[in-house]
């Protein structure tokens, strides 16, 4: 057993093997070992903040198209300081008061449709979020949840900023939210937390007009699970670092890197902000710099390669299962890799709940895809898995039926 596992057993905590992605609730992503080796270095050594949040940002801005860049410590923590830089803009004294937003324009307006646990990070900053449109596309009658009229009729003096999810199903189009937005001066926020790969998309959004973008550093990236970049406009960002760094600074003699704070166009040093209790220390900067230059680098077919493999393989094993018919889908519009889906009956001799269950409760847990319980079916995804893993997890789905 390798030193990385053992450690798990080591303080008495059962290990997970991943066969459901990238989910934050089993720990994310493997980090990538050169963000871990970046880290360690980085503990053993003293560094401003804000210069490494400084070089973190030249580094986003250069492969995100966008004028400036932020880490916070995950990409829902990136919303919450989005929210708080369209709302507070460059006034000290309401970046002060957040999440009071008393006098202030603080109305995020949402299509419904992408209305999602993670707005709470929005509303945390003091937003109260407006929502438009409807849910008729599932009735079958051809109608759009929301059209950019909706989103244009709602933006009022008290509109802060508009803010848009972004999945493949969503809709309406980014380049038309932006284009009724920007008529009305309104900047849009866009959530990408899970949208890489591919690379491409660092820049798509921004490219497409969104004012904010969040991702996640914890997810395809593999930077460390408490990161999350924000990429966007210059002025919001700086926005979002004076309410997140650390402000405890005498005024005669702070001096934060220029590229990331215009000190002569504020009075003084503004008070500890409402992104405080979200910081990122040395460490996780560092290891998020050293994993996006990687993931920048990393050879994207091969890695697709692997995973298709990797599903195949998996299914070659499913297909002598009695009672389980199989199907290798994604890989294509939602899901970053392929997955495999079985889908059980009545000779299968466990419901897929009963069967999902039982497997999380194992020891190592086995954690598989849950989203199509309602379908009799689990899901098989690549991503996390090493070739033995996979077996293995091919081992216990037989077991336990
Ligand atoms: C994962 C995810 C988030 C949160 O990302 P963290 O980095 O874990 O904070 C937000 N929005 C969406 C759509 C996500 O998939």
């Amino acid at each position: 057993m390798t030193k990385e596992r053992a450690i798990y057993d080591e303080i008495g905590v059962p290990r997970v093997i991943n066969a459901a992605g990238t989910k934050t609730r089993i720990g994310g992503s493997l980090i990538r070992p050169e963000a871990v080796e970046a880290m360690r270095d980085a503990a053993g050594a003293f560094a401003r903040i804000s210069d490494l949040q400084a070089r973190a940002g030249e580094l986003i801005r250069a492969c995100t198209n966008a004028e400036a860049g932020y880490v916070a410590s995950g990409a829902a923590a990136a919303m919450l300081l989005g929210a708080a830089a369209c709302i507070a803009r460059d006034d000290p004294g309401v970046m002060a008061r957040l999440p009071d937003t008393e006098g202030v324009a603080d109305e995020i307006v949402m299509p419904r449709t992408h209305r999602t646990g993670y707005d709470h990070a929005l509303r945390t900053a003091g937003a109260t979020i407006v929502d438009v449109g409807t849910n008729d596309r599932h009735l079958g009658t051809g109608s759009e949840n929301v059209e950019p009229w909706e989103i244009e009729a709602a933006i009022t003096d008290d509109t802060a900023a508009v803010a848009y999810v972004q999945k493949e199903y969503t809709s309406p189009p980014l380049g038309s939210v932006v284009e009724v937005a920007h008529r009305h001066d309104v900047p849009v926020i866009v959530d990408a937390a899970a949208e890489l790969p591919p690379k491409r998309n660092l820049s798509r959004f921004v490219d497409a007009g969104a004012d904010l973008v969040v991702f996640s550093g914890g997810k395809a990236i593999r930077g460390p699970q408490s990161t999350g970049i924000l990429a966007g406009r210059a002025d919001l960002v700086e926005s979002a670092a004076l309410q997140h760094l650390d402000m405890h600074a005498a005024a005669p003699v702070w001096d934060p890197p220029r590229e990331l704070v215009d000190v002569d166009s504020l009075d003084g040093v503004p008070r500890q902000g409402i992104g405080r209790p979200l910081k990122v220390g040395k460490e996780e900067l560092v290891g998020l710099i050293r994993a996006l230059e990687r993931f920048l680098e990393e050879d994207a077919d091969a890695l697709r390669r692997e995973w298709t493999e990797r599903v195949e393989a998996m299914a070659t094993r499913a297909a002598d299962l009695e009672g389980v018919t199989h199907a290798i889908t994604g890989g294509g519009k939602v899901a970053a890799a392929p997955e495999l889906r079985l889908t059980l009956d009545e000779a299968a001799g466990a419901t897929a709940a009963e069967l999902v269950l039982a497997l999380r409760r194992e020891n190592p847990r086995v954690f598989v895809g849950a989203d199509a319980l309602d379908e009799a079916t689990l899901t098989l995804n690549p991503m996390c898995l090493s070739d033995d893993e996979a077996d293995y997890v091919l081992d216990r789905i037989e077991a336990n039926l």
